[in-house]
């Protein structure tokens, strides 16, 4: 703290993120990466793109990534906004729709990004309790809010929400915008991108950090009616900030285009979630129904932070939210199946002790 600071930047409880570790010899299983790594086409588009032109901008516009996603969505490039991960489309999205006098609504057990940037932007936040098995009642969406975020499937507890509940809180507010933030989507749950012609107040956010396995580019974007996008990109501009970087607009081209490693690896993932989940069950866990590509879940007798600890002592990382509610379940990320494996060993030896 110092005199210097702003008030809002004293209030500020930054977001923490979850551990990346120096050293490789960790099976990690605490931030929701993908194991199976990037489709091989976009390395090689990568590759290709980092002895070719890096010493000129890139596209301001990320004319051709926006058209890949519109051509395979239906839609027309000025319904896409592309941005340096979902985390900063979010953050633009908040700072473009929420900055009025009313509350925005979103879940109190959801993505702890959504508090930080209400905190950054002096946006007020309404939490809506879920109920005691963590799922959202679409009617508690019907009020009168400055906005909505819902994380579909929602963060940490991997709950979807069917897309009759989105059209309905989406036809409810129609004066304010609902951001549907698909960050897992691809995991099982259905896409409110079908949606988008039908609602001028729907704003669809997607990443390539996980069913395409590309965290470390740093892409995400976002899917809506022209004169949502317009906004963000006049937010994007005005922070002087290029949308994505030349290797990141090369990758994510190819990486959009490979639909069979991305339909490949995906239904490894969700295989290998389910198998874990039952797995788990059977050693005493509850699991809740999971439509990402992470489980979460808690013991009848060993509470959470014992697990944490002993998975870690064993080189297994796991994600542990310290609060109300939640404060005795881990957020276990799916990774390959000798990790999944590794991980439902670790786990049946601690709750034998
Ligand atoms: N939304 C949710 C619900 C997430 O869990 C994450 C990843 N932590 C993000 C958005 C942001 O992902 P990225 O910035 O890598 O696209």
């Amino acid at each position: 703290m110092s005199r210097f600071w702003s008030p809002i930047v004293e209030k500020l409880v930054p977001y923490t993120p979850g551990e990346q570790p120096g050293q490789r010899n960790v099976i990690k299983l605490n931030t929701n990466e993908n194991p199976y790594g990037p489709s091989p086409h976009a390395l090689e588009a990568i590759r290709v793109a980092t002895g070719d032109g890096l010493r000129l901008y890139p596209d301001p516009a990320a004319t051709d990534l926006r058209k890949a996603i519109a051509a395979t969505l239906g839609l027309d490039v000025d319904h896409v906004y592309a941005g340096n991960g979902s985390d900063e489309v979010l953050a633009h999205a908040f700072n473009a729709f929420f900055t009025g006098k009313d509350a925005i609504v979103f879940p109190d057990i959801t993505y702890s990004f959504y508090r930080t940037y209400c905190e950054l932007y002096s946006i007020q936040a309404d939490k809506i309790p879920l109920d005691a098995a963590f799922r959202c009642n679409p009617q508690d969406y019907r009020r009168p809010c400055g906005g909505v975020v819902i994380a579909n499937p929602n963060a940490p507890t991997g709950i979807a929400m069917p897309l009759e509940d989105i059209a309905r809180i989406a036809r409810q507010n129609p004066d304010v915008v609902v951001i549907v933030d698909e960050a897992y989507v691809d995991f099982g749950a259905e896409s409110a991108v079908s949606l988008v012609p039908r609602f001028e107040n729907l704003l669809v956010v997607q990443t390539f950090s996980k069913s395409r396995s590309l965290a470390g580019l740093r892409v995400g974007f976002a899917v809506a009616q022209p004169h949502l996008i317009d906004a963000l990109q006049r937010v994007k501009d005005s922070f002087n900030s290029y949308p994505l970087g030349r290797l990141a607009l090369a990758g994510a081209v190819a990486a959009w285009k490979d639909r069979e490693w991305f339909d490949r690896t995906r239904q490894l993932v969700m295989a290998d979630r389910d198998g874990t989940a039952k797995a788990l069950q059977d050693q005493g866990f509850d699991v809740l129904p999971s439509a990402a590509n992470f489980l979460f879940a808690s013991h009848q007798k060993v509470p959470a932070e014992k697990l944490l600890r002993d998975l870690r002592a064993r080189g297994i990382l796991v994600r542990y939210f310290a609060r109300d509610r939640i404060g005795n379940h881990l957020r276990i990320s799916i990774g390959t199946t000798e990790e999944c494996a590794a991980l439902l060993e670790a786990t049946g030896s601690i709750v034998r002790e």
